[in-house]
């Protein structure tokens, strides 16, 4: 196989005669469409990572035949839904549909997958149709699980919202919040290590104390945290600081003996080992782990998240299938939606490269920006770049280096962090047209 760099395959894959040239198979698929030269690639998951895998797979590779399945009509971003729910946006504002992807030609199916065969690769939907793949790329986000703090639940998750999926979710939270008294009190309880966005919970607290501190006067915010530390906590702490001091209280676990372990959505009470609550809100955002169909398909290995190898996110477990996004197992990357859209495109490369007779990229670069809001005009931000470098306990020997980025500094100005602000709203008008269009 030719050794090509990944320029020199981007250059090649948009000019006809890589692509173009290539003879067609004339294979057919269940669906009945006709299978392209360059292969076929299903895609689980029309998020962050998955709608971006679809764009770039068919960007680099045009005659792939790209089939992206999403379980769900409309994708709401979880990034700025803490807008949403501090009434600064509409849930429309966040909502991103699939037209764009099927104008660039990818096979987009509303259906949600249920299982996948490794073997004899294929996918299988809830709708009762079969997809085979050469690839298969799987970004189904997250999984909440609800039993790790007792008497929590789906059910009870309609009382007591986590909203860390956006949708109903968000909405919900949104709307107890602006139902409750003044001089009321708000519970969030942020989740253990690992979970997707780590500064999110924090965003979260700032900006229901931004909603409170102008409709309901008299109001607290408690978090009742399962960590002792977290994502730029200096920062966060400084503005909480600066807008929130007779708001939010930051409760550690080891303050707490463990944060919230029980609940009772009936009576609306939040139990730490310590102390009992009676909040008007409760926000609980229990531990989490991948998306179920990487579960069921095996692709966690029995753990929560599933191992790669991060040269091209290819699962370690099964072959020929790529995860990405949160579901991933991507440290020294944090689960982000930045995080997810730089490893699909590696990963996209990859793919393309594979289908195209050819190497990937050896030496890939990742990237995670994250801005985070304490008021509409003050934000906060942290960002990295990531190179391979070779670890014998990381799976398939390569783990992923920090290799340049930082933090907001922490004496900024005010102008300083209302330029951060700008650009967290600039961020948002752009990032997402880079993967729905
Ligand atoms: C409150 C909050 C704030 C955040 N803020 C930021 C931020 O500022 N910046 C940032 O970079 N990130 C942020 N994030 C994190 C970001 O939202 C996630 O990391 C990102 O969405 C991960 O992308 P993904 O593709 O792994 O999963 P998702 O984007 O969740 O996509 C998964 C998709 O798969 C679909 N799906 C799942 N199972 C199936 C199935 N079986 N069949 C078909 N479809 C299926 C789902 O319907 C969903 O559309 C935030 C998250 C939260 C909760």
């Amino acid at each position: 196989m030719s050794q090509l760099n990944r320029r020199d395959f981007l250059k090649l894959a948009g000019s006809s005669g890589l692509v173009a040239g290539l003879p067609a198979t004339g294979l057919l698929t269940s669906g009945g469409a006709r299978a392209s030269s360059n292969g076929r690639v299903v895609i689980i998951g029309g998020g962050t990572g998955g709608a971006t895998a679809a764009r770039y797979i068919k960007r680099a590779s045009p005659g792939t035949e790209v089939t992206l399945i999403e379980a769900k009509p409309v994708h709401h971003t979880c990034y700025v839904s803490n807008t949403v729910i501090a009434s600064l946006r509409d849930l429309d504002d966040i909502a991103h549909g699939y037209d764009g992807l099927r104008a660039l030609g990818i096979n987009v199916v509303i259906d949600k997958a249920t299982a996948i065969d490794g073997e004899a690769q294929t996918v299988r939907t809830e709708g009762g149709e079969t997809f085979e793949y050469d690839r298969l790329v799987v970004s189904p986000g997250i999984e909440l699980k609800y039993d790790a703090i007792e008497g929590y639940s789906e059910a009870a998750a309609e009382t007591m919202p986590h909203a860390w999926i956006a949708g109903d979710q968000t909405t919900r939270l949104r709307d107890q919040i602006r139902a409750m008294p003044e001089g009321g009190l708000v519970v969030l309880a942020p989740p253990p290590n690992p979970y997707r966005c780590p500064p999110g919970p924090y965003e979260r607290a700032s900006l229901i104390a931004h909603y409170l501190k102008a409709h309901k006067p008299g109001s607290k915010l408690l978090i009742l945290d399962s960590k002792n530390a977290f994502s730029k906590q200096g920062l966060f702490e400084q503005g909480w600081e600066m807008y929130y001091s007779d708001i939010i209280e930051w409760v550690p676990e080891s303050d707490s003996a463990g944060g919230v372990t029980r609940v009772d959505a009936d009576n609306m009470t939040v139990h730490t080992p310590f102390d009992d609550f009676e909040p008007d809100v409760a926000n609980i955002i229990p531990a989490q782990r991948a998306g179920r169909i990487a579960i069921e398909a095996g692709l966690t290995d029995g753990g929560d998240w599933c191992p790669v190898d991060r040269r091209t996110f290819e699962s370690t477990v099964i072959p020929n299938i790529h995860v990405i996004g949160d579901a991933s197992i991507a440290a020294a990357m944090p689960k982000s939606g930045y995080s997810a859209n730089s490893q699909a495109k590696v990963t996209a490369l990859a793919i393309a490269a594979y289908l195209n007779g050819m190497e990937p990229e050896a030496d890939p670069r990742f990237a995670n920006a994250c801005y985070s809001l304490v008021t509409p005009d003050h934000s906060v931000s942290v960002n990295a770049v990531y190179k391979l470098k070779e670890d014998p306990d990381a799976p398939a020997g390569v783990a992923l280096d920090n290799i340049a980025g930082g933090v907001s500094p922490i004496d900024a100005s005010q102008t300083y962090r209302r330029r951060e602000a700008a650009f967290t709203e600039s961020w948002y008008r752009n990032f997402p047209k880079d993967i729905w269009g």
